[in-house]
């Protein structure tokens, strides 16, 4: 068991976001790996087994711990794992987990709204700009080399509108031939995997799967890196999975400059740049548009993990903590994840996706 190669040497420990914002060892990955190096007296330890488990639902799965890690302690993986046995064990603590799970069972999305929804809501929304939108929308028979897949909180969530357009924007000036999978998309599975059932993420990426093979797809397209992973990792398709900022960065040699007023700072979701690792394409898109910008520590936005789920008042502490070591205050945080902006726009932070800054640059705003 690779916890058993943990040496406690605790370097893992100050990295931690969850331990940074309570201070608690047990909050800890090293923490963690303690109680779990112990788990036979644990299990005698009905209490200490239950707060065990609970702990491993507080935690973000940023996987800083994992990248710290020089012991090959395989962290998220073990969490992902612990997270599985916790709740097939006691399924009765995770009720809060059951609205979720049946969402995405009857519906599809996480919100459980009707799964038409999922096409109505944002092309109301950007069908002024665009009239031809729904032609863009994937039906049976329909093909294009270009499949857009957005996500359950890019397709229903008001403050996500402004990139939604923004991205719809450049990919029709740029003559992109694309469909958007709109109804016909299921969740990608992220949450459930997060959730320890990777069984019910595997039915959603199937149906994924089939409408993409059938679309004849070479490219999928996604602006959130959650879905990223899960496309990438674990839909098994022929076709290539790109991040939004990748797709635009290979199509964009030049961008015009930003006419920038502003003071900006970067934040760096955990899941593009440390799971996914797409570190390069952000970065090259902002100096690209010569935007003067610094970097913020590479650090959790606590919305991760489920945990806006699990624990929302120890989400919201970590983004209060991260804004006031950052000094956010007069400054726009830029970011290319929808996740990490619920939590930005959350605490009344300002905050733009790197594709809203590139349809500025080309409208010269
Ligand atoms: S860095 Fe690795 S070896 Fe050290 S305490 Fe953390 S998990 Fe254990
Ligand atoms: S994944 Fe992130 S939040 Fe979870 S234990 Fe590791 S460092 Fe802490």
């Amino acid at each position: 068991m690779s916890y058993d190669k943990c040496v406690r040497c605790g370097s893992c420990v100050k990295f931690c976001p969850m331990f940074d914002a309570i201070g608690e060892e047990q909050f800890s990955p090293r923490g963690k790996n303690y109680l779990l190096q112990v788990m036979d007296e644990i299990e005698d330890d009905a209490e200490l087994a239950k707060e065990f488990r609970r702990l491993l639902f507080q935690c973000s799965m940023c996987g800083k711990c994992a990248e710290i890690c020089s012991s090959d302690v395989d962290l998220l993986q073990i969490w992902h794992k612990q997270r599985a046995k916790a709740y097939e064990t006691a399924p009765e603590e995770f009720e809060y987990l059951d609205a979720l799970k049946n969402a995405l069972a009857n519906v599809r999305n996480i919100y459980g709204l009707p799964m038409d929804d999922r096409a109505i809501y944002w092309v109301d929304e950007i069908e002024m700009s665009f009239p031809n939108i729904e032609d863009r929308l994937y039906e049976k028979g329909k093909t294009a080399d270009v499949m857009v897949f957005l996500g359950c909180l890019m397709s229903f969530r008001g403050s996500q509108i402004d990139v939604l357009k923004s991205f719809i924007t450049m990919l029709e000036e740029l003559d992109i031939k694309y469909l958007v999978m709109g109804a016909e998309e299921f969740c990608c599975g992220h949450p459930l995997d997060l959730a320890g059932d990777e069984e019910g993420a595997k039915d959603l990426q199937k149906h994924n799967r089939q409408v993409i093979k059938s679309a004849k797809a070479k490219q999928v397209i996604t602006c959130c890196p959650g879905c990223l992973m899960q496309l990438r990792n674990h839909h098994q398709l022929d076709a290539e999975v790109l991040h939004h900022t990748q797709f635009f960065d290979r199509l964009l040699d030049e961008i015009p400059s930003y006419n920038q007023t502003e003071s900006f700072a970067y934040h760096d979701p955990c899941e593009l740049h440390r799971l996914c690792e797409v570190k390069v394409e952000p970065r090259s898109l902002l100096r690209k548009m010569d935007i003067d910008y610094r970097e913020m520590e590479l650090s959790c936005c606590g919305g991760g993990g489920l945990l806006r789920l699990t624990d929302p008042n120890l989400s919201d502490k970590i983004i209060q903590l991260r804004a006031q070591k950052e000094n956010l205050e007069n400054t726009t945080v830029i970011t290319c994840c929808p996740a990490c902006r619920e939590q930005l726009l959350g605490t009344n932070l300002k905050t733009k996706d790197i594709v809203e800054l590139i349809d500025q640059s080309f409208r010269g705003e």
